[in-house]
């Protein structure tokens, strides 16, 4: 999956028919008790990144959780080149 790696690309929002680039990742803080990594629930344009995270939080409650698994609020990551998921800071 690669979703842990350093950003290095210019991703295009994940919006059917939209070619915008990506500034912004919708994720939720995940963890199995022993790793913590973020939930990617997709990347959007600043056009489309508000809509889809209200999106995503009426989703997130049918998302099934494995044993011992912990998924945070679905927040609004903005995407900063060369860092990594881990290292990205909520905006919303
Ligand atoms: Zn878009």
């Amino acid at each position: 999956m690669g979703h842990d790696r350093p950003y290095h690309y210019t991703p295009v929002c994940d919006v059917e028919g939209c070619d915008e680039p990506a500034v912004y990742k919708v994720a939720a803080d995940w963890t199995d008790g022993t790793q913590r990594e973020l939930k990617n629930y997709g990347v959007y344009c600043s056009h489309h990144a508000h809509e889809e995270l209200e999106e995503a939080r009426r989703r997130q409650p049918m998302v099934r959780l494995g044993p011992g698994e912990l998924v945070g609020p679905v927040q609004l990551y903005e995407l900063i080149e060369g860092r990594r998921d881990a290292e990205l800071i909520p905006v919303g």
